[in-house]
């Protein structure tokens, strides 16, 4: 961050605000609104300046800005059109310590002013480092029309009840809980529609019975979180990620998706990789069961579709044989992720009828896979797992009969900016994967639709430079 994000008590504090223009007027319009008592240092004031004085509301020194201004001020505004005086300002409250801004002048301030949605006590506010205030007021325009004008209200009731529910809701997951309840559901929409009388009554209710319901149990999510790109993730998965209190999350999963989950979840890590699993299953599946007794609303975040070469279906299988609730978010599988970004089309028409996907880790030196059934006649071939064993799945797909020359490509990392793309043939593509210092997750897609890529290819990762790839795209190695 280039900036620390905060909100300034400046209620009955002296502010300082040099310029007396209409820029000058929008800023001390805002310090008023936060309570400041405002001293306006310029040679003249605009009219609507003027009028503020005027209505003693605001304090004037008419003049030119001296360091004396600065005496047991808070904080400073500089906003003249005079470039030297805006950083004579700049440079005397920086070496007093008061936190000084130069409005469009980000090399001067020492704190930035962000575009803000006004629900108070409600405040959103938006900045983008100073890097485009255009895209700042974009993001706002959103905002406002994502959270309804009477969201204030709904805070202030709010922080009525804030002080009951925590005498009577002591476990702080149930107390969270309550609130995601009261202030997204009836209650909220009450509030919107002006009933307020109304959505109190609910909302004393609603504490009641929740009283009576402390010690339930939890709840697990076992959610997709899709190959690596985190806009790929749908919307329930964003939604859970951001309630769980617990995130349990595997290797594959992308870092940038992980810092998606809600910042106070508690994470585990119980990443497998080959030959070594960090966290037996039975303990996984354990664990999740205990989080849960424990009220827990878990978060089981995987790689792809938690139900694609997952392991998802063994995790829930547990938890309903003991009795626990969850629910299910598909993601988007690498077979998927990694076809749409490498330009693969699995099923075009004219190179394939039938897709398979297979896993392709080896046991014992060797792949245990049906050849017969995979060197169908178009019919698209995606192999998971299948790094290790590629030159030896190529040679027995050849031996069993496919043609040597039917095209391949291995997918690096897909979606993610690293993605890298290799392609060939079976009898190729081993040979080209050798020294390229490719590294797990990957993806191998066989038959006629890889020869598409060449037309559909959109994509392109950080290329085959290793100084240009990504460090830490994964929660764990993943080879
Ligand atoms: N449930 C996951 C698959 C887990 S098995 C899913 O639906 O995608 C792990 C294998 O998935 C890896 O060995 C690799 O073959 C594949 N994989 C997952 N993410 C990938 C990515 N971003 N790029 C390439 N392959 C990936």
């Amino acid at each position: 961050m280039d900036y620390l994000p905060i909100f300034m008590k400046l209620d009955g504090e002296r502010c300082l605000m040099v310029g007396g223009g209409e820029v000058a007027l929008r800023k001390t319009d805002l310090l008023l609104q936060a309570g400041a008592r405002v001293l306006v240092v310029a040679p003249s004031l605009a009219p609507e300046m003027q009028a503020l004085v005027d209505a003693g509301r605001l304090d004037a020194r008419i003049g030119v800005f001296e360091e004396a201004d600065l005496d047991g001020v808070r904080l400073v505004i500089a906003a003249t059109d005079d470039g030297s005086v805006n950083a004579r300002v700049a440079e005397l409250a920086d070496a007093r310590g008061v936190p000084v801004n130069v409005v469009d002048d980000p090399a001067l301030c020492r704190f930035i002013m962000p575009a803000i949605v006004d629900r108070s006590p409600v405040l959103a506010a938006v900045s983008t480092g100073g890097a485009s205030p255009v895209l700042a007021r974009l993001i706002r325009g959103r905002l406002e029309s994502l959270i309804p004008a009477a969201f204030g209200e709904l805070a202030s009731l709010a922080a009525e009840f804030r002080e009951a529910v925590q005498a009577r809701i002591a476990d702080p997951t149930g107390r969270r809980s309550f609130w995601e309840h009261a202030l997204t559901g009836p209650i909220a929409e009450q509030v919107y529609a002006g009933r307020i009388e109304d959505a109190r009554a609910a909302l004393r209710a609603a504490l009641d019975a929740a009283e009576e319901r402390a010690g339930v149990t939890g709840e697990v999510y076992l959610v997709g979180a899709g190959p690596g790109d985190p806009d790929m993730l749908t919307f329930r998965a964003l939604r859970l990620m951001q309630q769980a209190d617990v995130v349990v999350h595997d290797r594959l999963v992308a870092r940038r998706v992980l810092e998606l989950t809600r910042r106070d979840a508690t994470r585990i890590y119980a990443g497998k990789k080959r030959a070594d699993h960090s966290m037996r299953q039975e303990s996984i599946n354990a664990l999740l069961v205990r989080l849960a007794r424990e009220g827990k609303r878990v978060l089981r975040l995987k790689g792809g579709d938690p139900f694609m070469f997952g392991r998802g279906g063994e995790e829930i299988e547990t938890l309903a044989a003991e009795g626990i609730p969850f629910q299910v978010v598909p993601g988007i599988t690498a077979a998927a992720g990694c076809a749409a970004y490498a330009g693969i089309p699995l099923t075009h028409r004219d190179h394939a009828h039938s897709c398979v996907f297979v896993a392709g880790h080896l046991k014992d030196g060797t792949v245990a896979l049906d050849w017969e059934r995979l060197i169908q006649p178009r019919q698209t071939i995606v192999i998971y797992m299948g790094l290790v064993g590629l030159p030896v799945i190529c040679r027995e797909l050849v031996d069993h009969g496919m043609a040597p020359e039917t095209p391949a490509a291995l997918v690096e990392h897909g979606t993610t900016a690293n993605q890298r793309v290799f392609t060939g043939t079976l009898e190729s593509l081993p040979a080209r994967i050798a020294d390229a210092d490719v590294s797990a997750p990957t993806l191998i897609i066989i038959g006629g639709v890889v020869s598409l890529r060449d037309k559909l290819g959109w994509f392109e990762g950080a290329g085959p430079e290793p100084g240009a790839r990504e460090v830490g795209v994964w929660m764990g190695r993943t080879d």
